[in-house]
C-alpha cells in the first residue's frame, strides 16, 4: 500500500507517517519549500519519499499525486492557528479550505484514471462548530468563529460532496490532541515546558490565560489512528474524535506540578489579562460514540496520563520522580 500525507513535518504527519512505516506502507508527503521540520521528519522517519510542492499550488500536488499514486491520502497539512487565521484569512482560504479542494480533486481524477479507488481523510477540527455548549457529534450545526474554522468547514462539506459522487472521503473532526511534539504556542505543552523548567530552578512562574476554559484533550497518536481505521472502514464517513472528557487550563496546571512534586501549583501561576482571548469557548467538548462504534476507536491515554508523559517529555532523566 502506498500513501501520501500533506503536512507530513507536523505533529501528527510524524506520528501518522511512523505508524503507516510499521504498518509496511511506501509512505510519500508533501513539503513546501523551506519546511525547518524536514530534518525531524527524516531523522525519525528515513524511508519516507518527500515531494517537494504546496496546497496552494494545483500543478505540485497533482506531480506529487502522479509520483506516489497512493492507495490512501491524507489532508493534514494548513495553517494551525486560529489566531494566524485572523492575520491572514485570504492565506488560510488558499491553504485550508481551497488546499483541500485542489488535492480532493487530485484523488478524484487519479481514481478516474486508474479504476482503483482512492481513500481520502481529511483532517478536520472541532474549530467547525465554534462556541455551540455541550457536547458536540457529526450532527452538530456547523457554526465556525474564525477563518481557520470557516476554511475547516468548508473542506469538511467538501469531502461530503465528493462522497455523493464516489470519492472514499472520509472527515475526522478532531478534538484538541496533544503529545511532546506538541510546539508550545499550544497551551499544553507552554505549561509542561514550563512546569518542567520551574522543577529544575530555571523558570519561576507559570503565565497563562483563561484558566477556566475547559478542552478535550487527547494523546494524538490515538487521533492518528483514528486516521488509519477511518482509512480502512467499509465506508468513508465524518468522525468526531474525542475522548469526551473535559479538563479547565488549570486542572492541566495543578496536574503537571503535581507531576514534578509541587502541590502549591496554584502559588506558581499568574494570569495575564493579554493571553485571555475575546469570545473562548468555555467548554469544547466531543461525542466520539461513532468512531467507537464504526471503527472500533478508542482513546488509550488518560488525562492524567497524557499530563505525565508531557512532563517526562520535558524533563532531563534526573528530575523524575
Ligand atoms: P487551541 O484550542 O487549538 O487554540 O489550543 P490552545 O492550546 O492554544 O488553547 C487551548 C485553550 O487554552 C484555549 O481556551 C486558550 O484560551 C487557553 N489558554 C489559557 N492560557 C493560554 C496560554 O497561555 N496560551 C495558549 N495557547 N492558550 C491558553
Amino acid at each position: 500500500m502506498r500513501a501520501l500525507v500533506t503536512g507530513i513535518t507536523g505533529q501528527d504527519g510524524g506520528y501518522l507517517a511512523e505508524r503507516l512505516t510499521s504498518d509496511g506502507y511506501d509512505v510519500h508527503g508533501l513539503v513546501h519549500d523551506g519546511d525547518p521540520n524536514v530534518e525531524d521528519l527524516r531523522s525519525r522517519c528515513p524511508a519516507v519519499t518527500l515531494h517537494t510542492g504546496d496546497l496552494q499550488d494545483g500543478p505540485s500536488l497533482a506531480v506529487a499525486v502522479g509520483a506516489a499514486d497512493p492507495d490512501e491520502i491524507y489532508n493534514l497539512a494548513g495553517i494551525s492557528s486560529v489566531a494566524f487565521s485572523w492575520q491572514q484569512p485570504v492565506l488560510t482560504a488558499d491553504i485550508t479550505a481551497l488546499g483541500a479542494a485542489r488535492l480532493l480533486d487530485e484523488a478524484r481524477l487519479l481514481q478516474e484514471r486508474r479504476g482503483r479507488e482512492v481513500r481520502f481523510v481529511q483532517a478536520s477540527s472541532a474549530e467547525i462548530f465554534g462556541n455551540v455548549g455541550g457536547v458536540q457529534d457529526e450532527s452538530t450545526p456547523l457554526a465556525p468563529t474564525s477563518p481557520y474554522g470557516a476554511a475547516k468547514a468548508y473542506a469538511h462539506q467538501l469531502c461530503g460532496l465528493y462522497r455523493s459522487v464516489g470519492v472514499f472521503a472520509s472527515s475526522m473532526v478532531l478534538f484538541n490532541h496533544e503529545s511532546p511534539r506538541r510546539p508550545p504556542t499550544f497551551v499544553t505543552r507552554k505549561i509542561t515546558q514550563t512546569v518542567a523548567l520551574i522543577a529544575q530552578g530555571q523558570a519561576s512562574e507559570l503565565v497563562l490565560g483563561n484558566l477556566d476554559a475547559r478542552r478535550d484533550w487527547g494523546w494524538a497518536p490515538d487521533y492518528v489512528d483514528a486516521m488509519v481505521l477511518a482509512a480502512r472502514a467499509p465506508q468513508p464517513a465524518d468522525f468526531v474524535v474525542a475522548t469526551g472528557e473535559a479538563h479547565s487550563v488549570r486542572e492541566f496546571a495543578l496536574a503537571a506540578f503535581a507531576r514534578v512534586g509541587i502541590a502549591d501549583g496554584e502559588a506558581r501561576i499568574r494570569v495575564d489579562p493579554s493571553l485571555v482571548r475575546p469570545g473562548d469557548p468555555p467548554v469544547l467538548v466531543g461525542d466520539a460514540a461513532r468512531a467507537r462504534s464504526v471503527l472500533g476507536w478508542a482513546p488509550t491515554v488518560s488525562f492524567e496520563e497524557l499530563v505525565g508523559r508531557m512532563v517526562e517529555a520535558d524533563l532531563p532523566i534526573e528530575h523524575l520522580h
